[in-house]
């Protein structure tokens, strides 16, 4: 793929509110579109929002 320096700072963002999660106590989650859902490859964190789901925004609170 050619160089993206938005996608690039996208997935930084994405796995630092991710592992920022985790110390707050946050587990993986099911949901593909949610921040804690677990990244096996950058297809999975492409499809992830930069954000809680509803319910790990719930725990969160
Ligand atoms: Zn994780
Ligand atoms: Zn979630």
């Amino acid at each position: 793929m050619p160089k993206n320096n938005k996608l690039f700072l996208e997935r930084i963002l994405k796995e630092a509110i991710h592992e920022i999660g985790h110390t707050y106590g946050l587990a993986h989650c099911d949901n593909p579109k949610c921040i804690m859902h677990f990244s096996n490859s950058l297809k999975d964190t492409d499809t992830k929002e930069p954000g809680f789901c509803f319910r790990c925004n719930m725990k969160i609170k």
